[in-house]
């Protein structure tokens, strides 16, 4: 950072319009973005912190069409909760704007229009799946398949689940639109490509020529510019999103990618309307980028390229958070296991998040959540060093010394060693959040929280003021700075909790005018504190397990029972009585039986998993249940027309009785 900057562009991520935030979105991008806008403005940087939520994009358009709603409406509602959400974690934002905002339009038309004018993007004629059915193309999440790399089905237009691998709609074998349930076909259509490519050698200068970068942003970064970089696709077919400011684009839009960046820019803009400020010299001094390791190749090289080609200032800096898992295992909304963030503040503190998420293992690693880890963190960390230490202090300096922060005596070598730890420790804190080791930054100020305590208990004041008053007035007195000054660089991380302690301290400062300059000048003798109060109350074992029972009952529901199906669903399974009256091995397999199934007006031929449990012999003649209408697939080679029924896992096939019901019976 240069000597003399005086302003900073903060961003995070911008959140995905499709549902509210869960703690792995607080941990990645917000609280680590929020303690470092916080403490820039402590230092008196001139901090402008930004954010907005990402609306457009096909899962948005997806789920408004399930719902039979506009997108803006789904968009809207989601809005609001995360809005409400990241405020109720005390994120800090200066400006929290949306993408459907119609300056950020403005501001990204603009945008695209400049970049085609240098010609850095050009059209080009490519192949698409097109619904004839519902007369458009269909773009990546609108069509499902099967996946030509692992066969796997259910692959999306863009992404197999199964493989994990990157997949382009054309593609898919056997492609359906997710709308209509129809085969779509390939059609050509014109797209607007954005010269990537040619950013390639730029973009490795400025990855290895910026020493700021985290080591995992620059080797994400560095393998996907050693692959080789390709021209990047930058419109859709599609009506939901900004439309691309051609007079020969009617239909298309500007994907997802090429305008969410520009989110950072239009709420900034969005802000400076507001405030009567420009936000420009805040870029131009230095723009720092919190987000999630997931979208570090869309930052590091998208990004980057769509500024180098404007012609701006690149990012000074991009942090990008790792992932936090849930109990050990990876989160996951659709299985819901999940802690999301508002039924978290509905229970606890969000500061106690906030310290829970930073202690617990730095930025750049992959953590867990746990519940015992939170109980234990906030218990003896939060209530049994910091909270009891404050206690302690201020309890005792009101029962030996009416309140009044006591005159001190002089100061022996252990007194000395205390005093030099109070004044060094913000400057140790605050080069800690600077380089981004916001962890390492909590754990000195917890350090010195600790030595409290142990200063208090080796000066055993409660004795002392017997015995020796002096003695006990220099403890309580440097006791009192301490507390003063972890108060004060505490702030970042905690801000409500630090906050009260400086509330008990009788130090009324205005958030804004709180300055990390001053942290550790010392509170003058003789004056007067507040009535000590408890700081952190400890979390009783029956509160934990209630959450983790409430937690795990999720996991069992969503793995004992899969999506429940409407009424609509079930009866389109057209189930017959049918009887067996062929039945073999499959070569080559352990599992297989190849059967021939008499459904009454047709025989079909099914291809089943029960060789485990049944030998063809067993099951010759009996009659079983049969779904007639599965679509036709071929296993082992071998052609499979329908589903015979088997309950837990086909263990136990279900038989019809055998009296007087007839093949085919529905
Ligand atoms: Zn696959
Ligand atoms: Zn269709």
């Amino acid at each position: 950072m240069a000597e003399d900057s005086n302003k900073v562009f903060i961003t995070c991520a911008l959140p995905y319009a499709n549902g509210p935030c869960h703690l792995g979105h607080l941990r990645s991008t917000y609280i680590p973005a929020d303690i470092y806008a916080r403490y820039h403005r402590m230092k008196s940087t001139d901090v402008l912190f930004v954010c907005a939520t990402d609306e457009h994009g096909t899962p948005i358009a997806v789920q408004a069409e399930k719902e039979g709603v506009p997108p803006l409406e789904i968009a809207t509602r989601n809005y609001e909760l995360i809005k409400k959400d990241l405020e109720s974690c005390d994120i800090s934002f200066d400006n929290f704007s949306r993408t459907t905002d119609p300056l950020h339009y403005e501001i990204s038309q603009n945008f695209f229009l400049n970049l085609y004018e240098k010609d850095y993007i050009y059209p080009k004629t490519i192949e698409q799946l097109y619904c004839p059915e519902c007369e458009r193309f269909l773009p990546d999440r609108y069509v499902e398949g099967i996946c030509p790399q692992c066969n796997a089905e259910g692959a999306r237009g863009d992404h197999c689940e199964t493989c994990g691998r990157h997949l382009e709609p054309v593609q898919l074998i056997e492609p359906r639109c997710l709308i209509c349930d129809s085969t779509p076909e390939v059609r050509e259509s014109n797209q607007y490509y954005f010269r990537l490519s040619d950013f390639q050698d730029q973009l490795k200068e400025c990855i290895e020529g910026n020493p700021e970068l985290p080591a995992n942003v620059r080797n994400y970064a560095m393998q996907w510019i050693n692959e080789g970089l390709k021209d990047w696709i930058l419109t859709r077919d599609m009506d939901w999103g900004i439309p691309v400011p051609l007079d020969d684009a009617e239909g298309k839009i500007i994907y997802v990618w090429g305008e969410a960046f520009l989110g950072y820019i239009s709420s900034a803009a969005q802000w400076a309307r507001r405030v009567d400020k420009p936000w420009e010299p805040y870029w131009d001094d230095r723009a720092v980028h919190f987000i999630g390791k997931d979208i570090i190749y869309h930052h590091s090289i998208f990004w980057q390229a769509l500024l180098m080609a404007y012609g701006c200032k690149l990012p000074y800096n991009i942090i990008a958070g790792e992932y936090l898992s849930l109990e050990g295992r990876k989160m996951s909304t659709s299985k819901n296991w999940v802690i999301w963030a508002s039924d978290f503040m509905e229970k606890f503190d969000c500061d106690l998040l906030r310290y829970y998420l930073v202690a617990n293992a730095p930025l750049t690693r992959d953590t867990d959540f746990s519940w015992d880890d939170f109980q234990r963190r906030v218990n003896d960390e939060l209530a049994d060093v910091v909270g009891n230490f404050m206690h302690r202090t201020f309890s005792f300096t009101h029962r030996f010394f009416e309140g009044e922060i006591p005159q001190p005596g002089p100061l022996n070598e252990y007194d000395q060693e205390v005093e030099t730890q109070i004044k060094e420790t913000p400057q140790i804190v605050g080069e800690h959040i600077e380089n981004f080791n916001f962890r390492e930054g909590l754990k000195a100020i917890i350090k010195l929280a600790k030595l409290g305590n142990k200063y208090f208990n080796d000066q055993e004041p409660w004795k002392a003021v017997k015995e020796n008053p002096e003695r006990a007035a220099t403890c309580l007195y440097l006791c009192n700075q301490l507390a003063k000054v972890i108060s004060v660089i505490i702030t970042p991380y905690i801000p409500g909790k630090a906050h009260e302690m400086r509330e008990i301290l009788g130090l009324n400062i205005a958030t804004p005018d709180l300055k990390w300059a001053g942290s550790a000048e010392f509170i003058p003798a003789g004056t007067v504190i507040n009535k000590a109060k408890p700081l952190f109350a400890k979390i009783e074992d029956k509160v934990i397990q209630k959450e983790k029972d409430d937690l795990y009952k999720n996991l069992e529901e969503t793995t004992t029972m899969k999506k429940i199906i409407s009424i609509e669903d079930f009866i389109k399974l057209d189930l017959r009585v049918g009887k067996i009256i062929g039945a073999e091995k499959v070569k080559d397999s352990d599992k297989l039986l190849k059967l021939m199934v008499d459904v009454k007006d047709k025989k079909l031929q099914v291809v089943a998993g029960l060789a485990n449990n049944y030998t063809p012999e067993d099951i010759l003649n009996q009659k079983v249940i049969v779904l007639v209408n599965l679509k036709p697939a071929k296993l082992f080679g071998i052609k499979s027309e329908g589903m015979v029924l088997a309950a837990d896992d086909s263990l136990c096939l279900l038989t019809a009785p055998d009296a007087d019901i007839g093949e085919g019976i529905r």
